[in-house]
């Protein structure tokens, strides 16, 4: 697929070795990989994390790393760093609902003033930035699938509101920033990402059904299922990201897999996967659930020349996996712990 926007290789300052990237967020999920790739591709990298729902196992491998450098503090208050930054990857926010939802004003805050100081980072560093932004900014869409130019269907004072709005206002944000400051600005919506890394609780449908599965428990249904996610694995969505950072285009572009299925369809998944006795068992849906959700990605396609390669089989082999070490649990057939 021959991209139609110009990407270009990562740019060199005069005397510079190799480019500097800052990383929001970097022992998160979503960070650690972006991290990983950035060192591979010859970045060095500096990661920020304040460890509210990020991990330090997940950037252990990087201890001692000639070209990362890891500093602990909260984005929300000023970034000082010394130094060229080429390039700034905002990746800082609780992103589970159930995160959120404990967490909805340092949600808000990382969102809307962590951005902020992102930005202001971006803009005293002439460095280009990038905002990991979500597909939860067209709320439970009316439009389906979900096209960037669909302005989206929020509540914002509902339980999700916290997340939503205060990723949109960074979206406004990182707009306000590129037209008045000149900042170069990339949005990606992320839309469901699965992978190693996530957290065992972090109560999104990936972690919640693999570990109910490997333990033979009810795999935990909510509503009748019905409603529809488009799941994506994360070296896909990583590079999809690296590529719109190196691309031209400062429009919001969807990043996801457009393979949809109902949740319940994918709860049978997981236990087919897992070799699972689990029996599934529905609860009630929560408030605001999307009822369905799946990436229009004719834009990434077009300008990126990207789309995901990963199917979903050969992506939860080593998610299970993944889940299988972290719970301590046997090989396929055997008990857990
Ligand atoms: N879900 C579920 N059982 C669970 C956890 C989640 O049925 O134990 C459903 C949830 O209601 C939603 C979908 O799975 O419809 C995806 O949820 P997740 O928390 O992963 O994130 P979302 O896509 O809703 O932001």
């Amino acid at each position: 697929m021959k991209p139609t926007g110009k990407l270009k290789a990562a740019r060199l300052r005069p005397g510079a070795e190799r480019p500097t990237s800052v990383v929001t967020g970097a022992a998160g999920f979503l960070g650690s990989h972006l991290t990983d790739l950035l060192l591979a591709r010859g970045h060095r990298v500096i990661g920020i994390d304040n460890f509210v729902t990020g991990r330090v196992d997940n950037i252990a491998h990087l201890g001692g790393h000639p070209h990362f450098k890891f500093i602990q503090q909260d984005v929300t208050e000023f970034i000082f760093l010394d130094g060229p930054v080429d390039y700034v990857w905002h990746f800082a926010s609780p992103a589970s609902p159930i995160d959120y939802l404990e967490l909805p004003i340092q949600t808000l805050k990382v969102g809307s003033l962590g951005t902020h100081k992102a930005l202001g980072l971006a803009k005293l560093k002439q460095a280009r930035f990038l905002l990991a932004s979500t597909s939860e900014v067209y709320g439970d869409p009316e439009v389906h699938p979900q096209t960037e130019d669909y302005w989206g269907h929020v509540n914002p004072i509902g339980p999700r509101g916290c997340y939503d709005e205060a990723k949109r206002f960074a979206e406004a944000l990182t707009m306000a920033y590129r037209n008045e400051h000149k900042v170069q600005t990339r949005i990606v919506r992320i839309f469901n990402t699965y992978g190693p890394r996530m957290r065992i609780n972090d109560g999104r449908v990936v972690p919640a059904f693999i570990s109910q599965a490997l333990k033979n428990q009810p795999v935990t249904v909510f509503g009748r299922g019905r409603q529809t996610r488009s799941f994506c694995y994360v070296s896909d969505l990583i590079e999809g990201i690296y590529r719109l950072m190196m691309s031209d285009y400062d429009l919001p572009v969807n990043i996801g897999n457009p393979a949809e299925m109902t949740v319940l369809q994918f709860a049978r998944e997981i236990i087919r996967a897992t070799g699972s006795r689990s029996r599934i068992v529905f609860k009630p849906l929560p408030q605001d659930d999307p009822k369905q959700r799946q990436p229009d990605i004719t834009r990434a396609r077009s300008i990126l020349g990207w789309e995901p390669k990963v199917q979903l089989t050969e992506g939860l082999r080593s998610t299970i996996e993944y889940f299988r070490e972290q719970l301590g649990a046997p090989r396929r057939g055997g008990r857990v712990r």
